[in-house]
């Protein structure tokens, strides 16, 4: 469910990596700067809108004010990520951008780094572990720069530069101090250990009474209580601070609608007006109710081309589940990507009848699934730096049953990650050779997003359980099985001409990259993602161990996948795809037995031998071999700049697109144009 979020960058690795053959459609290929900045564990991306010149100028339009409305909201998340990010940032800007002293120090690039550091977190907790992270400078060095900043650069609230300095060293730099933004720990009151900005003066008990007594028994239809507001005790009270526009975040939510409602009188269909119109309501009331109204509308929007998320969505900053951060993403479909989808699902039935599985276990009528592919226009609050790169919304159970979910790929930001890590010498370090190098760089890219559609639209639909089977046989099994026999379904026909003939690959050596990249990463680069000594536990990449082992194994007398050793390295090359498709073909066969006749122990036999655990060596050798890249294993991404032009009588006639801003300069930028929030603390 929820976003999908790409942690470590092990490119053309994952199944969920999805990113079309956009060359064509992009705009100063070759010269284009991906990766634009490098600092602690982060790397700073750029991504490009492919198309933006095909869409007319009230999407165009529609789009703008949209994203002025997923910027209005960067307070928003500081905010909710801990009570004392937004002074904190605005002190170390204020720092940064007027301290008259010397800019050599190494204690000034340290704090350069603890800046950027903080833009993109939200804060000054990780974003992904939630610890907070400390400075490399000392207390001195930061009571120096407040000194010798002028008093005018800070903003006034905060005191004198004393204060300043009392009161902001010891959250900075005693790591005891609200050291986790969300702590789970087991027997802990996870409210009073939790740093985020969810709950003040509030136990876990008297939030779980609070909440407890407002759920209905029974209701179908469960109101998301708690979901947009900050919970407080004021006296003897426990009371709610609802986000909206006279409420808590109302200066910034205010902003927000302004410019929903611009959107809404350029929308492309009255459905979609309305949908904005709900949400406008929303942001103005609080009312949850009014939100799920919201949902349900969006969700059953299929028609719109340009699409968004805008709201209090996500739950993963509050321990106890029930305050969402707030977020935006602004997108429009790639409609040749999402053509190809449509290719394969109308085609569906000619996979399932020509899959090598048992036909017993056919479906004599397939559905396949078109999965829509979509390209982000803008990023905002929790979406930003550190983007999704695939979406599943909404949340709440009942609207998902009732009403379905959509679930989208952006394949523009999975198309920028893989561009930035060309030349990282991640693939170079793993592929055997030249040749490989060259068939990754030439249909790599087209590959993966294969891989992704095969899986998803037709992989996972396939296949039918024999009578009496009701599919939870395989337990704790279920999942690397059936990521497997997507998996497999996929890689069987990537190397098939009928995907040659539908026009959807210009040739077999599309699958040939897809092969070689498959077992290179089941055999030896996922394992980057797993601690030296630990097993094999997540289900995805279990599933391509299990596949690349087996194959390893069952191919040895033919030799159809060869490990060999060059400087004691070493590397799976793969001697024969055709006879590797015949492997993925048998494999295949077996796991839909498996499967559709709920055989439990076939399930472990196969999972516990193939996928779970890893020969210490081989994993030790490629650690070593990846930690000597250097690659930062978190990325995020600057939004491009778009620029409204007018002709000379005020009417807009066009909106520009540019790459060129840096990473500081668009956090300076959002901090002077799109802060609107009062500090609160
Ligand atoms: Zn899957």
């Amino acid at each position: 469910m929820k976003h999908i979020k790409l942690i470590m960058i092990l490119l053309a690795a994952s199944s969920l990596l999805s990113c079309t053959n956009q060359n064509d459609a992009k705009t100063q290929e070759g010269s284009f700067e991906w990766q634009i900045d490098q600092f602690a564990d982060i790397r700073i991306m750029r991504y490009q809108v492919p198309g933006w010149d095909d869409l007319n100028l009230e999407q165009k339009e529609l789009i703008y004010y949209l994203n002025q409305a997923a910027l209005c909201g960067r307070d928003i998340i500081f905010d909710q990520n801990y009570k004392h990010n937004l002074s904190i940032r605005r002190i170390l800007e204020a720092v940064y951008q007027d301290y008259p002293g010397d800019r050599d120090a190494q204690g000034w690039q340290d704090l350069t780094v603890y800046l950027k550091r903080v833009w993109f977190s939200n804060g000054i907790h990780h974003h992904y572990s939630t610890d907070k992270f400390l400075p490399l400078f000392g207390q001195e060095y930061f009571a120096q720069l407040v000194n010798e900043t002028p008093s005018e650069s800070f903003p006034k609230e905060l005191g004198t530069k004393n204060d300043i300095i009392t009161k902001y060293s010891p959250i900075i730099f005693d790591p005891a101090i609200d050291s986790k933004r969300v702590s789970q720990e087991a027997g802990m009151d996870v409210v009073s250990a939790s740093a985020n900005n969810y709950y003040e003066g509030v136990t876990q008990k008297e939030a779980e009474t609070f909440y407890a007594r407002m759920v209905k028994p029974n209701d179908p239809e469960p109101i998301s209580y708690g979901l947009n507001s900050k919970l407080v005790k004021e006296g003897n009270k426990i009371v709610e601070r609802v986000w909206k526009v006279d409420g808590m975040y109302g200066a910034a939510i205010e902003k927000i609608n302004y410019w929903l409602q611009k959107a809404s009188q350029v929308a492309e269909n009255p459905k979609q007006k309305q949908i904005i119109e709900t949400l406008i309501e929303y942001y103005q009331t609080g009312n949850l109710k009014k939100f799920d109204e919201y949902s349900i509308l969006w969700v059953t929007d299929l028609e719109s081309r340009i699409d968004f998320v805008n709201g209090f969505i996500e739950n993963y900053g509050d321990p106890m589940g029930y305050k969402a951060s707030w977020e935006s993403l602004v997108n429009y479909t790639d409609i040749e990507a999402t053509k190809r989808t449509v290719i394969l699902s109308t085609n569906a039935q000619w996979f399932e009848n020509n899959s090598p599985v048992d036909p017993k276990f056919k479906k004599e009528k397939v559905k396949g699934v078109s999965a829509k592919v979509i390209n982000a226009a803008m990023l905002g609050g929790d979406c930003y730096p550190s983007t999704p790169i695939g979406i599943n919304l909404p949340n709440p159970d009942w609207i998902r049953a009732k009403h379905g979910s959509k679930s989208v790929t952006i394949d523009n930001i999975t198309y920028a990650y893989n561009k930035s890590s060309e030349g990282n010498g991640f693939l170079e370090e793993f592929a055997w050779d030249k040749a490989e190098v060259e068939l990754h760089g030439k249909h790599g890219s087209l590959a993966g997003s294969l891989h992704t559609d095969l899986h998803e639209c037709l992989g996972h639909g396939s296949g039918k359980l024999a009578p009496g089977v009701v599919g939870d046989e395989l337990k704790q099994y279920g999942s690397p099985i059936e990521e497997s026999r997507a998996d497999l379904f996929a890689l069987y026909f990537i190397m098939d001409p009928k995907m040659v003939d539908l026009g959807i690959m210009p040739s077999l050596d599309v699958g040939k990259a897809e092969y070689n990249q498959y077992i290179r990463n089941g055999l030896m680069t996922q394992l980057t993602r797993v601690e030296l000594g630990n097993k094999i536990e997540q289900a995805h990449m279990r599933n391509r161990q299990l596949i690349a082992r087996w194959c390893y194994e069952h191919g040895k007398n033919d030799n159809v996948i060869e490990k060999r050793v060059r400087n004691d390295k070493i590397y799976y090359v793969i001697t024969d795809h055709a006879k590797l498709r015949e492997l993925f073909g048998q494999l295949l066969k077996e796991i839909q037995r498996i499967k559709s006749t709920g055989d439990y122990l076939g399930a472990q036999q196969l999972i516990e031998e193939y996928a779970v655990n890893i020969d210490f060596d081989l994993h030790k050798e490629v650690l070593d071999r990846f930690g000597k890249l250097n690659i930062a294993p978190y990325g995020g991404f600057v939004n491009p700049v778009y620029t409204p032009i007018y002709d000379n009588n005020d009417n807009l006639i066009d909106i520009k697109v540019e790459y060129t801003q840096g990473y500081t300069d668009q956090m300076l930028e959002y901090s002077t144009k799109y802060s609107f929030l009062p500090m609160y603390n």
